[in-house]
């Protein structure tokens, strides 16, 4: 059949920042989320994925919003619940760009078991944890994450227990494969861990440590104003850094991602704030690489092999 000009399909299409802005974001002002959102849509457009292929999933708290402000496909879970979403839908969509949102509350809280099993579990995704060490959805509760003595809502005397810490719990689970932390104040090396966390084959997480003007405006203060007490991890093999990120973190040493015993007393560091990649293993297994099997046969394949297995169990 000749085609006529209103038939006509382009073979490709090139997209724009606005191809993945959706929804005004409803954020306060100044707010860390921000920043987040404009690394992954400044990525998807670098890397060009089609918004149609791209899934953002999350569980419940501010950061939890990300998908409402992204033109893609999303799912806006249930409290902790983001992970087994996010497996479940890569599970069966093995070509799909998978970005997950949560925050310090809905991951390391009501959410810990899903977090530890998909981290075990490795498959392939962006795990983004917005870390501004308080629950401020539901306005100022302690989260996993206060400091000892922090006032919220919750604990008007002080948070009573010492805070939990993430990067230490993932770098001790067993098959984590990419591990890495960064900061929502400085665009360059958010977007470049977000990127490498992409480019990783594997679950990548990525702890941000997320300002909340609103609650918590006081949290990364002295790391903003005194940037030498970031401590800037390079390696090549870890997140790319060019002389403008180098510029503001003077403060700088040479980590190698395959080293977990250095990234553990990294992450125990408290008298610098630790950024950069902590541990790479491009070894691990996906699970993923399972779950795929069979995508991609018919219905009545399908239905021959339920057979088989139901045949299993007649008595
Ligand atoms: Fe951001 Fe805090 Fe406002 Fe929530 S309460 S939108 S985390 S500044």
């Amino acid at each position: 059949m000749m085609k006529t000009d209103w038939m006509f399909e382009p073979d490709s299409r090139h997209f724009v920042l606005e191809d993945y802005e959706a929804a005004l974001a409803r954020w306060c002002p100044g707010c860390g989320d921000h920043a987040v959102l404009n690394a992954v849509q400044k990525l998807c457009r670098d890397e060009q994925l089609p918004p149609e292929q791209t899934v953002m999933v999350s569980g419940i708290g501010c950061s939890s919003r990300f998908p409402h402000y992204m033109k893609t496909y999303g799912f806006h879970g249930l409290h902790g619940r983001a992970l087994p979403v996010a497996c479940g839908v890569r599970s069966r969509r093995p070509e799909l760009n998978i970005f997950v949102s949560t925050g310090d509350g809905d991951c390391c809280s009501i959410g810990t078991a899903h977090w530890i099993h998909a981290l075990r579990y490795n498959m392939n995704m962006v795990v983004m944890m917005f870390d501004n060490r308080v629950y401020g959805l539901t306005k100022n509760q302690t989260s996993p994450t206060s400091p000892k003595g922090e006032s919220s809502n919750t604990h008007p005397q002080g948070a009573f227990l010492s805070p939990l810490n993430p990067i230490s719990v993932c770098l001790s689970i067993t098959n984590a494969s990419f591990v890495a932390q960064t900061v929502d104040w400085n665009p360059v090396h958010l977007y470049e861990t977000i990127r490498a966390g992409f480019e990783h084959q594997g679950l990548a997480f990525i702890r941000i440590f997320q300002r909340c003007p609103h609650f918590t405006d006081h949290a990364f203060k002295e790391f903003k104003d005194e940037p030498e007490k970031v401590l800037l991890m390079t390696h090549e093999r870890g997140i790319p850094v060019n002389d403008t990120v180098k510029r503001v973190f003077t403060n700088s040493m040479q980590h190698d991602p395959a080293d977990i015993d250095q990234a553990h007393k990294l992450a125990r560091r408290d008298d610098v704030l630790p950024i950069g990649l902590f541990l790479r293993n491009d070894q691990s297994e996906r699970y993923d690489e399972y779950t795929k099997r069979g995508v991609n046969m018919s219905n009545g394949e399908k239905l021959s092999a339920l057979n088989r297995e139901l045949d299993r169990f007649a008595i």
